[in-house]
């Protein structure tokens, strides 16, 4: 029931038998929209089909965002930098204090991301490195269980996001990522509703067993490195202007290879940009108007599947494929 001091708007599912509490979340960016359709089609199907435990779906976290057409609420804030949010702040506060409170209630949480209408991602399923071994062993789990080409953990630190709010409160906790630029891709929409339900097979929530089709075909990337997580810091732009890229999403590149240029209209001059790292190229400026400082991209730092982990000293090391395996198995 959603009483009327709430500002977000939840819907709730319960299976018949007692279970695990998962919150499912969309639209913390109020321009990421397959997410927003991937929870009503996770609403129809759950409905149906679970067992046991109870779903919170929801389908527009900052709802002032979605209404702005844009990341950021009515406020020009970003709901990612602000969590817990305050109980009488402005509009993206509240809301992001009032699902603050909603996370602390969950026993998993899943946010549900896309690189909105600036940048394209490629499918990738993210964790926060956390102290507490068994919560990280848990959303390891949960990302490998969403069966998407990356799987990325990345420093423990940062303050304001959702997964914040879940890793201070020891709640295990995924986000991902998948696409991006203007319009509508279904196919996001259908693997995120997959990827949700694989993992709530994990708990045995809905029937079948987890699958995991890319198994062996990932690339996992474990970074402690300060903001290795923080895509609006990949890759500045050298200078303003228009934004050429001439690499795709998904292409192993070589550090110093050429991934595109910035013209400048006015003068004709090109700015040549360069790869900052060996690795896999999974996030594209799709706004082609750049300023100097403005993230073009970003390179994982990996170059075959398999996994790789980077500790404070920047060090990486390539561990031939081993990955985790599933409890259920
Ligand atoms: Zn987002």
């Amino acid at each position: 029931m959603k009483a009327s001091t709430e500002l977000i708007l939840r819907h709730e599912i319960a299976g018949r038998e007692d279970g695990p509490h998962v919150l499912v979340l969309a639209g913390v960016h109020g321009d990421e929209y397959e997410p927003m359709a991937a929870c009503g089609e996770l609403h129809a199907r759950l409905a149906a089909q679970l067992q046991k435990g109870r779903i919170t779906l929801v389908p527009n976290a900052n709802p002032t965002a979605y209404v702005s057409t844009g990341r950021y609420g009515d406020d020009g804030l970003d709901m990612a930098r602000i969590c817990p949010g305050k109980p009488d702040g402005s509009s993206s506060e509240r809301a992001a204090y009032e699902l603050s409170g909603l996370i602390r209630s969950a026993d998993y949480l899943i946010d549900l991301h896309t690189g909105g209408v600036m940048y394209d991602i490629s499918p990738l399923a993210g964790y926060m490195l956390h102290e507490n071994q068994a919560v990280l062993d848990i959303q390891r789990e949960m990302a490998f269980a969403f069966d998407l080409p990356v799987v990325w953990g990345t420093d423990p630190l940062p303050q304001g996001r959702t997964l914040s709010v879940a890793r201070d409160a020891g709640i295990p906790a995924i986000y991902l990522e998948y696409g991006g630029g203007t319009g509508f891709r279904p196919h996001v929409a259908t693997a995120y509703v997959e990827g949700v339900l694989n993992v709530l097979r994990l708990w045995e929530m809905v029937p079948g067993a987890a699958t995991r089709n890319n198994a062996g075909k990932q690339f996992w990337v474990e970074d402690i490195r300060p903001d290795s997580g923080f895509l609006q810091g990949k890759m500045p732009a050298p200078a303003d202007g228009i934004f050429i890229a001439g690499t795709t999403l998904g292409t192993l590149v070589k550090k110093g290879e050429r991934v595109g240029h910035i013209l400048d209209p006015a003068t004709g001059n090109s700015t040549q940009i360069q790869a900052d790292a060996d690795g896999l190229v999974f996030l594209l400026r799709q706004i082609v108007k750049v300023k100097k400082g403005e993230a073009l991209g970003g390179i994982l730092p990996i170059s075959k599947p398999g996994s790789v982990t980077i500790g404070f000293d920047g060090i990486g090391k390539e561990n031939n494929g081993r990955q985790p395996a599933f409890k259920n198995h």
